[in-house]
């Protein structure tokens, strides 16, 4: 299918893009890599009457390093971290997400902030961004804040930005040098969502975080299974079975069977990884 016919404007700042998208009123919406959008608009599942490209904004572009991390424009690309471009705080986790996000070619143009703002329950960035713990700016009609990814998303497709809100940028704090992380990933072929995806961030003197994702189930915190690794390092493997799922009883109350057994192996194999020595 084709997509119905819309507009497309390239503002040249920031400001251009922001009243283009309140005076469109939910008709204008921004266009970053389009990996998402553009096959949405063509299965008409979106409409739009004008597409806001953002992907080439300044601000929306700088990558720079700050007091606690590295701030990322939200147009960073994936194929950008995958190649180690950039400076890593997250000592290569984050190029082990983006390497496994997809094709190459849908890695050269999908970005950060797309993949933050569409919130597909399945997508690697807000579950691997959640466990690092990064904080999302977003600038609007009303001027700028700042939250994280668990209040950025509310679920599958939901996420807290109004009309005219662009995401500009994410600040990801640097991991110490101490701190170790396991990342795993099923999905029913290469380069294909995940139908279970689970990110472990712990040690380094910072909170245990643990994250699972996937086709039924947004990006969501383990907070039994990470309160556990805190108090117990060296937790044995049945512990962690029976606090993994009691976590996916709170987060997937849904979830069937099948789900919550492919949900749990992948978080024991992610929080195993990141316990190897
Ligand atoms: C075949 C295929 C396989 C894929 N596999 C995976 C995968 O395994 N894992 C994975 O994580 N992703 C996967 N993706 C998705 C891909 O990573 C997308 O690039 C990403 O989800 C969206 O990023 P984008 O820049 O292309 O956003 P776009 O498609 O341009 O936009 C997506 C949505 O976000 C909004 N938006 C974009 N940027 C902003 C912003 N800065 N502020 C506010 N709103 C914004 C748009 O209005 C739109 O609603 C896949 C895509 C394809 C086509």
């Amino acid at each position: 299918m084709k997509p119905a016919p819309f507009d497309y404007v390239r503002p040249s700042h920031l400001g251009e893009a922001t009243e283009i998208l309140v005076k469109g009123q939910g008709s204008a919406i921004p266009i970053s890599g389009g990996q998402s959008l553009m096959p949405m608009l063509s299965l008409r599942v979106a409409s739009a009457e004008t597409l806001v490209d953002i992907s080439r904004l300044f601000e929306l572009k700088t990558v720079e390093e700050t007091s606690t991390g590295i701030s990322y424009g939200a147009a960073t690309t994936h194929a950008a971290i995958e190649d180690g471009k950039l400076p890593d705080p997250s000592r290569g986790l984050m190029h082990k997400v983006a390497s496994g996000i997809s094709y190459r070619a849908v890695r050269n143009f999908g970005t950060m902030g797309g993949s933050l703002a569409l919130a597909d329950p399945a997508a690697d960035w807000p579950a691997c961004l959640m466990a690092l713990g990064a904080l999302v700016t977003i600038v609007g009609p009303d001027g700028n804040r700042t939250v994280t990814v668990p209040e950025l998303i509310e679920g599958p497709y939901t996420t807290i930005l109004a009309p005219g809100e662009v995401i500009t940028s994410i600040e990801v704090p640097r991991l110490p040098a101490e701190a170790r992380w396991g990342y795993s990933k099923f999905a029913r072929k290469s380069g294909a969502f995940a139908n279970s995806l689970s990110v472990a961030v712990i040690g380094g003197g910072n909170k245990a975080r643990v994250v699972i994702a996937g086709s039924s189930t947004s990006s969501s915190l383990l907070t039994d299974t990470a309160s556990l690794l805190d108090r117990t390092p060296d937790a044995t493997e049945d512990d962690l079975k029976t606090a993994i799922r009691d976590d996916l009883t709170k987060v997937d109350p849904n979830g069937d069977d099948y789900q919550h057994r492919s949900h749990a192996a992948i978080v024991l194999r992610a929080v195993q990884q990141a316990r190897l020595p």
